[in-house]
């Protein structure tokens, strides 16, 4: 199995990048920010609870996204393989995955991350709230937030699969098809 772990923080064209890899890959795509969103639209109790803090640029509580993920997992057991977008965002998030992946004799293949900086991440997230209408891309103060919350929580995993020698970084600047290549690159390296 081909599990990869897509890195970076908000905006950083992880999304982007895993609707290209999963048709080049056959992956199965597993965005915690879109399960989430989806829950929302269906107005599921779970869906009203992540939306106030999803709203305030605030991570949701790890056993909620594990929960997701460890339920995705099972309802997917013919995958070739899985691209995480957006998760594990916490260490206990990657620990979870590790256990969750072992339990099925399986494990990530590597995480690749998008490096893009502050100032770019903010004016394109700007810009796609003018498109997405997400709300929480719509607010600098609460982009900045999110920025800030990658810095503190999310940024740390990346030690986490470093100390495992699975941790490829790239540029996330540049056109799309080039990054793609370099990412593409990366996947046949490991
Ligand atoms: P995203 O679409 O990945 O940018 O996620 C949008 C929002 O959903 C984030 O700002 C968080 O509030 C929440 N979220 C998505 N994935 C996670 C995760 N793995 N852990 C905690 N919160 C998450």
């Amino acid at each position: 199995m081909l599990n990869l772990v897509l890195f970076g923080p908000p905006g950083a064209g992880k999304g982007t990048q895993s609707q290209k890899l999963i048709e080049k890959y056959q992956l199965v795509h597993l965005s915690t920010g879109d399960i989430l969103r989806g829950e929302i639209t269906q107005g599921t109790t779970l869906g009203l609870e992540a939306k106030k803090l999803m709203d305030e640029g605030l991570l949701v509580p790890d056993a909620v996204v594990i929960g997701m993920i460890s339920n995705k997992l099972d309802a997917n057991k013919d995958a070739k393989g899985f691209i995480f977008d957006g998760f594990p965002r916490t260490v206990a998030q990657a620990e979870a995955l590790d256990g969750l992946l072992a339990s099925k004799n399986d494990s990530i293949s590597g995480m690749i991350a998008l490096e893009v900086n502050d100032d770019e991440l903010e004016h394109r997230l700007l810009l796609r709230g003018k498109e997405s209408g997400r709300p929480d891309d719509a607010n600098p103060e609460v982009i900045r937030k999110r920025i800030v919350e990658y810095n503190s929580k999310t940024a740390p995993v990346a030690n986490f699969y470093k100390a495992q020698a699975k941790f490829k970084s790239i540029n996330g600047i540049g056109s799309v098809d080039d990054i793609f290549h370099s990412v593409c690159g990366v996947i046949d390296t490991l």
